[in-house]
């Protein structure tokens, strides 16, 4: 599991002087007939191929071997268990990171300056971690979802006494009296189970919360969550409360999805609507790529699928879209071309404290029809 911390440390990681770190995302999903009978080793060598036959000079080279050694000896004997292996290597500043991801990512490798890291971000931002609360009238249960992942976490609710059958002499006024007492049990066992979660919304950093199980009892949650709570809830779902890790997942999945759109949608909306008033935003990649230049960007915002070419200033890293100037403007360095300018953009974005969202469907149509990218502004 790729944690929070993780990520930090990776966002970190610069190779020292000119130093160069192999970023590698390779496809090893076992439920795919190619990746079979060690297949991904394949794809691997070939693409670690096209690498280095980018690679000109023969220092470079060296050092490209020397992380394709390294590679090699922890591939060989590396059994897949997910479906993406994550690996970062800088062989000459003895750095290595692996990990597996149970989401799907297209092959990549870079032999670069800095961490190939927009695919994992990607990922990660797509992903928050929900807490997911299955309830009926008598039962509670808990369970984190994370990067397509459930996990459930057992004992952490008590349980309700369970409503004893009493054969009193009037039946009736048993039956009733037998009916407040379950009623009142029910709302205890909630407001137990509401105000449990408070704590366990701590424990286990849930970025959302997610409420399951018997309609009525999803109802009655609902009504006695604490505020602070009902800020993270952001759907809920019919389910029997003995339901499976795959239900629970799958129910999960569908609203993590209509959210993550949606969010997507307002933030696209409130970016073109403040590029439009002046009032620090930019939409178009000219301008986008100016604000990040200058490190004006706190938040870039990219159509999926966007790509252009640009130009980098080989001394100070400046970067150009395709109408350039003849020499850099910022120190008067020669231009070099920058296949994927959004990739570098990115980095530049990430590595100076900035945040990136890729956006989908709508919110992509709509960013389409502003530029296909922008970004908030800083100042
Ligand atoms: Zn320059």
């Amino acid at each position: 599991m790729v944690t929070y911390e993780d990520l930090q440390v990776l966002k970190s990681y610069q190779p020292q002087g000119d130093g160069y770190v192999l970023s590698l995302y390779l496809d090893v999903d076992q439920s795919k007939a190619i990746n079979l009978n060690r297949g991904f080793e394949r794809a691997l060598n070939s693409m670690l191929k096209a690498v280095e036959q980018e690679l000109h000079d023969a220092r470079t080279q060296q050092e490209f071997e020397l992380n394709r050694e390294r590679v090699h000896r922890f591939v060989k004997n590396y059994i897949p268990r997910k479906k993406t292996l994550l690996i970062f290597s800088d062989a000459t500043h003895d750095f290595w990171w692996e990990q597996e991801l149970p989401i799907a990512l297209p092959n990549l490798a870079r032999f670069d300056h800095a961490l190939f890291l927009r695919p994992l971000i990607t990922v990660l931002d797509e992903h928050e971690r929900y807490g997911v609360v299955l309830i009926d009238q008598g039962r509670a249960r808990l369970f984190t979802v994370y990067l397509g992942e459930v996990q459930e976490h057992e004992g952490v609710f008590e349980e309700v006494p369970p409503v004893t059958q009493t054969a009193g002499r009037d039946r009736i006024i048993a039956q009733k009296r037998l009916q407040r007492h379950h009623d009142g049990h029910v709302l205890w066992h909630v407001k137990q189970v509401a105000e449990r979660l408070k704590e366990l919304t701590d424990l286990y950093r849930f970025d959302r919360l997610i409420i399951g199980g018997g309609r009525q009892a999803v109802s009655e949650l609902q009504h006695v969550l604490p505020k602070s709570l009902h800020r993270l809830l952001i759907g809920t779902f019919s389910l029997p409360v003995q339901a499976s890790h795959q239900e629970v997942l799958r129910e999960t999945q569908k609203i993590e999805v209509a959210a993550e759109r949606a969010n997507e949608e307002k933030l696209v909306e409130s970016l073109v609507t403040a590029a439009y008033k002046g009032d620090r935003a930019v939409t178009g990649l000219a301008d986008t790529i100016q604000a990040i230049n200058e490190g004006r960007v706190w938040k870039l915002l990219y159509g999926k699928d966007f790509s252009a070419n640009g130009y980098v200033c080989s001394q100070c890293s400046m970067l150009y879209v395709e109408n350039r100037p003849e020499r850099c403007l910022y120190c008067g360095g020669s231009l070099s071309p920058a296949p994927n300018l959004i990739n570098r953009a990115i980095e530049r974005v990430i590595s100076a404290g900035g945040q990136v969202e890729e956006v989908n469907d709508r919110a992509a149509a709509q960013l389409a029809r502003a530029g296909y990218i922008g970004a908030f502004l800083r100042y």
